[in-house]
Order: C-alpha cells, then structure tokens, then sequence
C-alpha cells in the first residue's frame, strides 16, 4: 500500500522551506500531496490557481508529488485521500504552540491520522512566505530563498 503524506499549507507563494520539507517528506513516503488552502481569511497575495502553478513549477518532473486545493475540514481531505499524516513545518520554537494545538484537535478529529513535523535546512528556518512578500513589495532581492517562477511572479505583482 502506498503511504501518502499530505502537507498542507497557505503557500502564499511557495518558499524554498516549503520545497525543503517536501524534499524530505519524499524520504519517508511514496506519495506527497500539496494541499493548497484557499485561507481568504489570510487575505493572500495570489489566488488559489496561480499559488498552485507556482507550486507545479516548482516540482515539474517530480511524479510522486501532486498539487490539489481543499476546502473544509483538513481531516476529511486527508481520509479522503487515503493519506496517513500530515506533515507540517517546524521552523522555530514559535510555530510550536500553534502547530500542538492543531496536531492535537487534528488527533481528536480522527486518531487515525499522524501529523509529523519536519525541521528546514538551517538557511530557510527563519523564511516566511509574509516577509518573501514584504521584501519583494520594497523592490528587495528574493534571490535563493524562492523558486524562480515564484521571483517572476512576484516581479509581475509588485513591477519592480
Ligand atoms: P499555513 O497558513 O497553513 O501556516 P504556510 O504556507 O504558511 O501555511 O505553511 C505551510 C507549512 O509549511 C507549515 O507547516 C509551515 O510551518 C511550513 N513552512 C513555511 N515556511 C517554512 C520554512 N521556511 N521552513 C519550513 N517549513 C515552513
């Protein structure tokens, strides 16, 4: 049986700490699937499709990972997917709080399912897709820290 991982996620716009934990996550499952939250609430910067083609890019030739949107409950995607974890991110101590509140009312949701957490390269644990934003929107260089697709599209936004 194939062991499928979902990371889920905002992805406003894809980092390389996002690719980071997918690479890894590739080392312990067959399958990793990108799962895009629309997260209006967050106010993205891109909407859904465009967050989701920058991922596409970033992964082309890459057959055990597959980009889908969801909406709802993260659980019930994930059971739907036949996925047995979800994998989250942990860059510093303060994603801690947050990410233990969710793993747990994920486990109480359904016990069945896993959430694993992976640690970034050390170059990327201080990235955050809001300060990618912040530094592009001051005409700053993202260089390194995103995927090129992701550096074009964020020229295109801020036409700098
Ligand atoms: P969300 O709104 O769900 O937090 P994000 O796109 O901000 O969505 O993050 C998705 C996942 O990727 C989270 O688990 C987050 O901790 C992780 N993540 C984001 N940036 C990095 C990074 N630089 N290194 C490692 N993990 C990261």
């Amino acid at each position: 049986m194939k062991r499928i991982a979902i990371c889920p996620g905002t992805f406003d716009p894809i980092t390389n700490g996002h690719i980071d934990i997918v690479m890894r996550s590739l080392g312990i499952f067959d399958e990793v699937v990108v799962a895009v939250a629309p997260n209006p609430k967050k106010t993205p910067l891109f909407r859904v499709e465009e967050r989701m083609e920058l991922i596409r890019e970033s992964f082309k030739g890459l057959d055990r990972v597959t980009i889908e949107s969801f909406d709802g409950l993260l659980v019930d995607y994930v059971r739907e997917k036949g996925g047995v974890a979800i994998v989250r991110g942990l860059r510093a101590v303060s994603d801690f709080e947050y990410e233990l509140q969710m793993a747990l009312m994920n486990r109480r949701l359904d016990s069945g399912i896993e959430t694993v957490f992976m640690m970034p390269s050390e170059e990327y644990s201080f990235l955050t897709s809001t300060m990618i934003k912040e530094i592009a929107s001051f005409g700053g260089s993202v260089r390194g820290l995103v995927p090129d697709a992701v550096e074009r599209a964020l020229k295109e936004v801020f036409g700098k």
